[in-house]
């Protein structure tokens, strides 16, 4: 039987794995279009059995598990997405997406993994660990999640998101993101937010959050569901 492609409003899937149908992409694309208050021009999702082939499109090296590439309006998917990871690393790049579609530059480069993993419900911030991380002084230079050491990729997804929970405490972050488009987000968070040194807000925040008892057991972000080495998550860079 020849492989068939499966078509949504948001995505057309290339010969995907027989386990996602129509009903599992539109729950996955209807919240991050509710969340982010856009339509998704459809994109088109690869599918790679291959890891070489998959690193050959990305040259990110072995650690993403999918990529966004924002110019070709694709998502390519690598060997390592299983039935159990692909909602929340779909939703993930989906994220990337709509930053790109929608927002152009206005989310900074420092939020939008932290806003990828926040939507796409990837994982809860570890603040008992990021506060041991030596931070950056500036927050703001957490701007490429594979930029110098990639001993640092875990901690730019754990800040990012960290910065994403702040923004949702200190403002109506929805309302901030509408703001945002068309303009930069960084000259709303001192008119908006009241923040006027955002690295330490971060670094404050961070203390009051790792002094919190937590809930319940918390997951490293770039950890699988509990088993297996740790894996990055994904990344949404590659602009080629
Ligand atoms: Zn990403």
């Amino acid at each position: 039987m020849p492989p068939v492609d499966l078509q949504t409003n948001a995505a057309l899937l290339k010969s995907p794995p027989a386990w996602i149908d129509s009903t599992r992409i539109n729950k996955i694309a209807d919240n991050i279009q509710s969340e982010l208050e856009w339509s998704i021009r459809r994109v088109t999702v690869i599918w790679h059995l291959d890891q070489a082939a998959f690193e050959k499109i990305h040259k990110l090296g072995p650690l993403p598990r999918a990529v966004a590439l924002k110019n070709k309006n694709e998502i390519h998917l690598g060997p390592k997405v299983t039935k159990e990871n692909f909602d929340t690393i779909f939703g993930h790049e989906l994220v990337h997406m709509v930053a790109f579609q929608k927002y152009k530059q206005a989310i900074p480069a420092w939020l939008e993994e932290g806003l990828a993993n926040d939507i796409s419900k990837n994982s809860r911030v570890d603040y008992q660990w990021l506060i041991k991380q030596a931070l950056p002084t500036q927050v703001t230079d957490l701007a490429h999640p594979f930029q110098g050491d990639e001993g640092r990729v875990p901690l730019h997804y754990a800040a990012s998101q960290a910065l994403v929970e702040m923004l949702r405490d200190r403002c109506d972050f929805k309302n901030l993101l509408r703001l945002s488009v068309g303009r930069t987000m960084e000259s709303y968070l001192v008119t908006y937010c009241g923040i006027k040194d955002l690295s330490k807000s971060f670094n404050e925040w961070i203390k009051k959050k790792a002094g919190q008892k937590s809930s319940g057991p918390i997951e490293l972000h770039y950890h699988d569901q509990g088993k297996g080495q740790p894996v990055i998550l994904i990344h949404g860079w590659p602009t080629g």
